[in-house]
């Protein structure tokens, strides 16, 4: 962190957790009437409900075929579902097995559940897939999977922009957004070490101020205080609107505005310098009571950030989000940041890994067993085929083939059970956020790869120094595990 000079936060579902079982299923129902009153899907949807624990981060969508999918990090299928009917093992291999000809599993074919915002569209794209197979005739002809798709994002997408949500979450933060007293805290430790603070949010700046404001006001004893822009305070720049991931492309050339944060008037910049008005000989952008003054934009892009902030070298700069692509993806690989994700499922799979220490020991010694007893099979069978051996020994070896062989498979089955078991305590339909079997998915495998850091929240950062050296784990190779130093 040393090497730090500005930190960085994305808003939605990074400072401001909102809570899926309220947030979700206000997206989820929203999109349901639009589906009924304006696509002309049949009005019994409107009896459907939203089971918000059902989907996770990092399944993908196979539009196409309605089905949804969890792989690992090589891309290989391990659990697939049509709808809410699992696929059995040969279905899923006639399907996706095909290794030569390999899909990469991205659009626009697949739909990629990478933001918890998306979790409701999975959710109902499902309901909708189980729904047109069980109902012949029910949903219009001529609308497949594909076009369900289209139309369920389509929908979700008018509920962020029409109001259908954000008006709902400004009447009510509360009940839609977790509390989280640490946020202030957090950013006055970093700002008091030294290093600059920004926002850089896609939503709007009507929409920022209210979440913000619940998230760094003190509240009066009847919750209901008067949205001010004290919280500006604690940032240096406010970037909302900014359209990411196409903010962190250099040769992007969106113009960035001023706003005016009492009126949320837009006012042109010359790469954030304020323009005055022909006519007018002072530039409008003063903030009233701020200390320090925040300035506050819309639009524009890094390079606009960069000069704001005066960044020299892009490795100064850690930026903290809650989205894969949208937020880490492009700013690590491209633009060279330091890049923190916020995973807050994290939270309940750590506590999980603890609890079910004993079983994943066990698991293990399981794995260990047959292996021990195939390599045992194999030198038996080596020794029969290819080993002079007497009558009497073959006999000998040959019984004790048998025995290993249905040892084996009694070992198998209870360490295939024991497994999924397992993995249906971090949940019954997906298992493990980060695992596939023995594999990490494909979601863990894009934590590595993007992100510097992952954590459960975003206050975790104050937990340690502003000034702390993170290290990664070290690298081994499968040859080095059992000769690690201790
Ligand atoms: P951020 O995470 O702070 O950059 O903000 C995310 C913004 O994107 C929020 O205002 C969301 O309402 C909005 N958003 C999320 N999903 C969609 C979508 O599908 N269509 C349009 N806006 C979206
Ligand atoms: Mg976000």
């Amino acid at each position: 962190m040393k090497s730090i000079v500005a930190v960085g936060f994305d808003m939605d579902y990074t400072l401001a957790q909102y809570k899926p079982e309220t947030f979700e299923s206000l997206a989820y129902e929203g999109t349901i009437k639009k589906l009924v009153h304006d696509l002309g899907y049949p009005r019994e949807l409107l009896d459907w409900s939203f089971d918000w624990k059902y989907m996770v981060r990092g399944l993908v969508l196979d539009k196409k075929r309605g089905n949804i999918l969890k792989m690992d990090r090589h891309k290989y299928v391990k659990v697939a579902y049509h709808g809410f009917k699992e696929l059995s093992k040969e279905e899923k291999v006639g399907t996706y097995g095909n290794t030569l000809i390999r899909d990469s599993f991205d659009e626009p074919d697949y739909a990629l559940i990478d933001t918890l915002f998306s979790l409701a569209e999975a959710y109902l794209f499902a309901q909708l897939v189980d729904f047109r197979d069980n109902n012949p005739g029910k949903v219009q002809e001529g609308v497949d999977y594909s076009r369900m798709y289209k139309d369920v994002r389509a929908a979700v997408d008018l509920c962020h922009r029409d109001g259908t949500l954000k008006q709902m979450v400004a009447k009510d933060p509360k009940h839609y957004i977790n509390e989280h007293t640490s946020i202030v805290p957090m950013l006055k430790m970093l700002r008091d070490s030294g290093r600059s603070t920004f926002l850089v949010t896609n939503s709007l700046w009507d929409y920022t101020n209210i979440v913000m404001n619940f998230l760094c006001e003190s509240r009066t004893m009847n919750g209901s205080n008067k949205c001010n822009f004290d919280w500006l305070q604690y940032f240096d720049v406010v970037i909302t609107g900014s359209a990411k991931p196409g903010f962190f492309h250099e040769d992007n050339r969106a113009n960035l505005f001023a706003v005016e944060p009492e009126s949320g008037m837009l006012l042109n910049t010359d790469n954030g310098s304020p323009m005055p008005q022909v006519g007018s000989t002072s530039p409008r952008l003063s903030l009233k009571g701020q200390n320090k003054m925040c300035r506050v934009f819309q639009g524009g892009s890094v390079g606009h950030l960069h000069k704001l902030l005066s960044i020299e070298s892009s490795s100064q700069v850690l930026y903290v989000g809650d989205h894969i692509y949208g937020d880490i993806l492009r700013s690590k690989k491209v633009l060279g940041w330091r890049t923190m994700l916020v995973v807050p499922e994290l939270e309940r799979e750590v506590e999980l890994l603890w609890e079910l220490r004993d079983t994943r020991k066990e698991l293990r010694l399981m794995r260990n067993q047959r292996d021990h007893i195939e390599d045992k099979i194999h030198r038996l069978k080596w020794s029969l085929k290819f080993e002079d051996v007497n009558v009497n020994e073959k006999q000998k070896l040959s019984s004790a083939l048998d025995e290993l062989e249905s040892r084996r498979e009694r070992v198998r089955l209870t360490h295939q059970l024991a497994q999924r078991e397992c993995h249906q305590t971090f949940h019954k339909v997906w298992g493990q956020l980060m695992k596939t079997g023995y594999q990490n998915s494909r979601f863990a495998h894009q934590v590595e790869r993007f992100a510097c850091l992952y954590t459960s929240q975003v206050s975790n950062l104050s937990l340690y120094s502003p000034d702390k050296y993170y290290r990664p784990s070290e690298d081994f190779m499968p040859h080095e595990f059992d000769i690690i130093p201790m």
